[in-house]
């Protein structure tokens, strides 16, 4: 067994807090003149800067997040309370009940391949330390209210302590067997009392990522599927996110210079004798070109990308209706050919086929998520 030097994590809380003051003055300074004391307020550190002023502590971020975050939270109220004091003389200054520090990895060594795989390597090995991993999100779930935490207080020794909801059995809260204050003097108490008003509650969201377009950084763990009759109760792997960052720009945001207008313009004028026959078929030619001939079928995945019924949804936006293209034929006919092609042309694509699925083939799910948004998944 490997012997580790153990410190704890409460007693990083000072330097933890120092190093914020040293560092993030002007955030802390900016959460101080926030209006609103119940909100969570973020702390963004650098994990890069911060190996270079504390290696150590760096390394014990890495490999036990759990309890350093959470000294980390606990030394940001630390130093947000002197710089609330600092600057007592000038107006709107609220001491903020919530922040929470947020690593940013980028730069720094955690981003080697071990601590950022890409999300089809993620294993075992990767449980329990800071991980990172990119991926695009395909299905968001509603803001929901998450209960953080909520205080105990064990009737034996009358000291209180903090229980924390475990994502792994879907926030269930499980109270410890045996008193956890006085690790040196343990008062053996077994029976617990809440304490009224100690709920801390958190935005909760869940997202999920497939590939590429947001990087992710936090503690990777698995959560029990709900249990449903009949069904197998399984493990899902659940990355609990302490950062989140977005790598682009949706390309639908692009700007569209006047250079490209321009062209569009010239090509349209360059072929206004004959647009179908010229300017549609120059275009269709530049879908798939691997791919010989097969007109109709270009012109089909052509139209399904771009086309559709626009319509107004309950609450006023705008959105394109569905389309729906069903290709059928022989293998090696090019079907796959076209469905990369189109994801390649399309933003906000996900590709997948029957192999990777289910041998029944592409299955699709409606999930009622929250009990309000109805998702449908193909999986
Ligand atoms: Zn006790």
């Amino acid at each position: 067994m490997e012997v580790q030097l153990q410190s704890d994590p409460w007693e990083w809380e000072k330097p933890m807090a120092t190093y914020l003051l040293r560092y993030h003055s002007d955030q802390l300074r900016s959460i101080a003149s926030s209006p609103d004391p119940n909100l969570h307020y973020p702390l963004f550190i650098d994990f890069a800067e911060l190996m270079e002023e504390h290696p150590h502590l760096a390394r014990l971020i890495f490999s036990q997040p759990t309890p350093y975050l959470q000294a980390f939270d606990n030394a940001a109220l630390l130093s947000h309370r002197i710089v609330v004091r600092d600057l007592e003389q000038e107006k709107n200054v609220v001491e903020k009940n919530f922040i929470h520090v947020r690593i940013n990895i980028s730069g720094s060594p955690l981003e080697c391949s071990e601590t950022f795989p890409t999300i089809g390597r993620v294993r075992v090995q990767h449980r329990g330390i800071l991980l990172t991993v990119k991926g695009t999100v395909i299905r968001s779930g509603a803001i929901k209210m998450h209960e953080g935490e909520r205080k105990y207080m064990c009737n034996q020794c009358k000291k209180s302590f903090t229980v924390y909801p475990e994502v792994e059995a879907r926030n269930s809260i499980s109270l410890p067997s045996i008193c956890p204050m006085q690790k040196l003097k343990p008062c053996g108490g077994t029976k617990f009392q809440y304490v009224e008003n100690t709920v801390v509650c958190h935005d909760y969201q869940e997202i999920k990522i497939q590939e590429n377009d947001v990087i992710v950084t936090g503690l990777l763990t698995a959560k029990w599927s709900p249990e449903l009759k009949d069904v197998r109760c399984d493990l899902d792997p659940v990355l609990i996110a302490n950062s989140v960052r977005r790598t682009n720009q949706l390309k639908s945001e692009m700007d569209i210079s006047d250079d490209l207008v321009t062209k569009f313009k010239q090509f349209w004028d360059h072929f206004k004798d004959a647009p179908l026959k010229g300017g549609r078929n120059a275009i269709l030619r530049g879908i798939c070109p691997q791919v010989f001939g097969l007109f109709t079928v270009k012109l089909a995945v052509a139209l399904t990308l771009i086309g559709g019924v626009q319509h107004v949804d309950a609450s006023g936006t705008r959105v394109r209706g569905e389309s729906h293209l069903l290709l059928v034929g022989d293998p090696g006919t090019g079907k796959s050919q076209f469905l990369k092609f189109a994801a390649k042309l399309s933003n906000r694509s996900v590709i997948t086929t029957g192999l990777g699925s289910t041998s029944a083939g592409l299955t699709v799910t409606a999930v009622k998520d929250g009990g309000k948004f109805p998702y449908i998944n193909f999986y």
